[in-house]
């Protein structure tokens, strides 16, 4: 088993989820509870992805999508893994897009994982990672950190290597107390371990699943540190790339979020998705398929007949 690479970086919050009249504390549809966004050690997850399925299962979890960052590795060992607990697996996966200078998150759904050319555009992706371990690395031992990229590559093991492995290490070595404050100090863009990667383009991205049969969907729309406008202009252009479908519960959204979310995605005509993007079981307050169901009439990218379950 991979290391434990993952450490909570946001605060604990309740969303309303113990106290809101009416709220389901799951996403259910009628007899389902649904997540469709988790990370095993394919990335940067903490699970191996036979033990992320098994503890989705524990937690009720009835349909549920490993979507580990550019990778599909995972998906084969956890459908063998949800066969055994009689819950419904959808292949996924998140790209990691640049637009506009900007890092967004495409998670694809449902999806051949043998596709050539989505195959190919994440080979392309991986590499570029490879080449970005190498400088993050180059700049972490300035920092105090020895042998970076060897203690980096065998932490992740067949796995991506991930900012989250680099900001292990700083914890490691002393040089930062946590993930949040090795983020910020160093691992954000602009900071001094920051190197700069050009991920795929969006049309490329939402190009590669189209191709392989799967969905769209633009992932957590408030987990970008963007600005109201910057959203907006995020999930058009999502939308204009031929994108279907936006996230709109996930474990860190507040009603109020998800409500403003399902307008959003109203107005570009995409349909609705949930996920917990779950990482560890250290996220204490996140847990698999704790969501709320998706506002009002909202149409689910479940409903979308891509879907197939
Ligand atoms: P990467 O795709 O390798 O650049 O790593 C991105 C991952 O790092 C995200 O999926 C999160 O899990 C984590 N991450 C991104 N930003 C932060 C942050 N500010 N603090 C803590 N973790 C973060
Ligand atoms: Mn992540
Ligand atoms: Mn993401
Ligand atoms: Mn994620």
């Amino acid at each position: 088993m991979r290391a434990a690479i993952w450490t909570p970086r946001l605060k604990p919050q309740t969303n309303g989820l113990q106290t809101q009249p009416g709220s389901t504390h799951r996403t259910c549809d009628h007899t389902r509870v649904i997540d469709l966004h988790a990370h095993s050690t394919c990335s940067d997850g903490r699970l191996t992805p036979t033990a992320l399925v098994a503890r989705a299962a524990e937690a009720g979890v009835t349909t549920f999508a490993l979507t580990d960052h550019d990778t599909v590795d995972g998906l084969d060992e956890a459908r063998t893994a949800a066969d055994t607990h009689g819950m419904t697996f959808i292949n996924g996966v998140e790209i990691s897009v640049t637009w506009q200078r900007r890092t967004l998150h495409v998670v694809g759904l449902a999806f051949d994982s043998r596709n050539p050319s989505l195959a190919n555009g994440l080979a392309t992706l991986q590499q570029a990672r490879r080449d970005r371990a190498a400088r993050i690395a180059a700049k972490i031992e300035k920092l105090g950190v020895t042998d970076a990229l060897p203690r980096a590559q065998a932490m992740a093991g067949d796995g991506q290597i991930t900012r989250p492995h680099f900001a292990r290490l700083l914890i490691e070595d002393g040089i930062c107390r946590d993930n949040n404050q090795a983020f910020k100090k160093h691992l954000r863009p602009g900071r001094d371990a920051h190197a700069a990667i050009e991920w795929a383009a969006l049309e490329s991205a939402i190009g590669w699943l189209h191709a392989a049969g799967g969905i769209a969907v633009l992932a957590h729309p408030f987990g970008y540190g963007f600005s109201g406008a910057w959203r907006q202009r995020a999930i058009a252009a999502f939308a204009a790339a031929g994108g279907d479908a936006l996230e709109i519960c996930t474990g860190t959204t507040d009603r109020q979020q998800e409500v403003t979310a399902a307008r959003d995605a109203a107005q570009h005509g995409l349909v609705g998705s949930v996920g917990s993007d779950f990482h560890a079981p250290e996220q204490f307050w996140l847990g698999l398929g704790r969501l709320r169901a998706l506002p009002g009439d909202m149409n689910a990218v479940w409903h979308d007949a891509r879907f197939k379950v």
